[in-house]
């Protein structure tokens, strides 16, 4: 546990490596991963009153309104394993949202994990995830045994936004929209820009780097 509260947003391209890094600075720093995308697959596999709204959005790879998604957030970064700190992972994603985000919360970093579409593509096309949160890439980040999660045994699935139309749309909207927030983390004085095409130990290595110089320990 850091003996600070430290607060990070992951935000980045579809692929860009957020759940990745997210699972590691979170096994490093013993904080809770929060991803708006994990919580809202399991509406949609719970058939909740949320998730049925909301299937036909994220099959399309289209944003979730603000009120529902600010809202689901708020509840769950004022539960008390959130006290000392989290990573949020997919929130906030546009203006609007980050505005919710800071007037509400204090946020120490937000680390941009910078890649390019097509290097986007590459990576969702290869992409394996676990009901359990671990993400896995056939490739370049393969479990011990094909087809099983490492941490759970649990059996690996495709996405079902991992779709050649839904990661087109989800490309768009990244740029659109959610890049659209950095001149505002920037003028916070707590937005950093990592370099995404690099081996994932590379990656975190960077973003733990900018962590500890600011001070921040892991005991
Ligand atoms: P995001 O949460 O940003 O959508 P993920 O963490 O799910 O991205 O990663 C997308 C895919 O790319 C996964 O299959 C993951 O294993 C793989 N991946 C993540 N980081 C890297 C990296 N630095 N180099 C190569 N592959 C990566
Ligand atoms: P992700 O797992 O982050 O790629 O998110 C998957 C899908 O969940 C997105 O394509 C959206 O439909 C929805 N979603 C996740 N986070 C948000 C958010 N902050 N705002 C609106 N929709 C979201």
């Amino acid at each position: 546990m850091t003996e600070k509260k430290l607060r990070i947003v992951l935000m980045g391209p579809q692929g860009s490596g957020k759940g990745t890094q997210a699972q590691l600075l979170g096994d490093y720093y013993h904080l809770p991963y929060i991803s708006t995308g994990d919580m809202f697959r399991q509406a949609v596999k719970e058939q909740t009153e949320l998730g049925k709204k909301i299937k036909d959005l994220l099959d399309k790879g289209e944003l979730v309104p603000d009120e529902l998604t600010n809202a689901l957030v708020a509840e769950r970064l004022s539960q008390p394993d959130c006290q000392a700190g989290f990573i949020l992972d997919g929130f906030p994603r546009n203006l609007s949202q980050a505005e919710f985000l800071l007037d509400n919360f204090d946020i120490d970093f937000v680390f941009e994990i910078d890649i390019s579409d097509d290097e986007a593509v590459k990576r969702i096309s290869g992409r394996r995830v676990c009901d359990c949160g671990m993400t896995y890439h056939i490739i370049y980040n393969p479990p011990q045994k094909e087809g099983i999660c490492d941490r759970c045994g649990g059996q690996l699935k495709v996405r079902s936004d991992d779709q050649e139309e839904a990661v087109r749309r989800r490309l768009q909207i990244y740029h659109e929209q959610t890049a659209k927030m950095i001149p505002f983390f920037q003028t916070k004085g707590i937005f950093y820009h990592i370099n995404g095409e690099q081996p994932i130990e590379a990656v975190n290595k960077d973003i733990v780097k900018i962590i500890t110089e600011h001070g921040f320990d892991k005991n």
